[in-house]
């Protein structure tokens, strides 16, 4: 079975994620994408996240209409911070029969030799870059395949799509309207649960 990981912070859930996630499925025929949002994102400890219970219930929201997306709370559950490598472990064990897409937006390729193990982790998983305003995907992905002898990577075909979670809250804490660049259901959850009030 071809399978998705898909990790982030997800604060909030943007349509980005869900078009890139969606574009991974279709073009490379994956069975299921996993969502793992993560605990402590290892690029983002100094960083006040939203709780993980409520990032989750976002996440979980985000993806009820797309049959072959799940949420898995791995990275929740885990203590210290969230590194993939380990993540990509522990779902290979559990089913090391099925091949592994790690789906990531096009700035983290540029990341990528810095994660933990990342010549290991590269062995592990096929990346699946979507392109990003700010980085040119297919040069970030030779520069990667250059450096790491056995890593596989390969772009999606998608236009850059220039929302992040980070414009979003930004808007937020301003007390903006983001709901048309929210998956369905996740602003009446953050207006219900008040989130990202300043
Ligand atoms: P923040 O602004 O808080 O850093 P973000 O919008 O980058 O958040 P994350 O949850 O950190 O979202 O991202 C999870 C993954 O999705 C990362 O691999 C990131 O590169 C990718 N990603 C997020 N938004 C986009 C986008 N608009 N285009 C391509 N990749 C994206």
């Amino acid at each position: 079975m071809r399978r998705g990981l898909f990790g982030g912070s997800f604060d909030p859930p943007h349509v980005g994620h869900l078009m890139m996630a969606e574009v991974a499925r279709e073009s490379l025929g994956l069975e299921t994408v996993d969502f793992i949002p993560a605990g402590i994102p290892p690029h983002k400890t100094g960083q006040r996240l939203q709780p993980a219970t409520f990032r989750l219930r976002m996440l979980e929201q985000a993806v009820r209409d797309f049959p072959q997306f799940h949420v898995s709370t791995i990275e929740l559950e885990r203590a210290g911070v969230s590194y993939t490598v380990d993540t990509v472990r522990a779902m290979k064990a559990a089913a090391p029969r099925d091949d592994w897409f790690l789906i990531v937006g096009a700035d983290m390729l540029l990341d990528l030799p810095r994660w933990k193990d990342a010549d290991h982790l590269l062995a592990l998983v096929t990346v699946a870059a979507a392109p990003r305003p700010g980085v040119d995907v297919r040069v970030a992905a030779d520069n990667l395949m250059r450096t790491f002898h056995n890593a596989h990577v390969c772009a999606l075909e998608m236009p850059e799509l220039d929302v992040s979670s980070t414009w979003l809250r930004e808007r937020m804490h301003r007390g903006l309207r983001v709901d048309p660049l929210l998956p369905t259901g996740v602003w009446d959850l953050i207006v219900a649960e008040g989130g990202y009030t300043a």
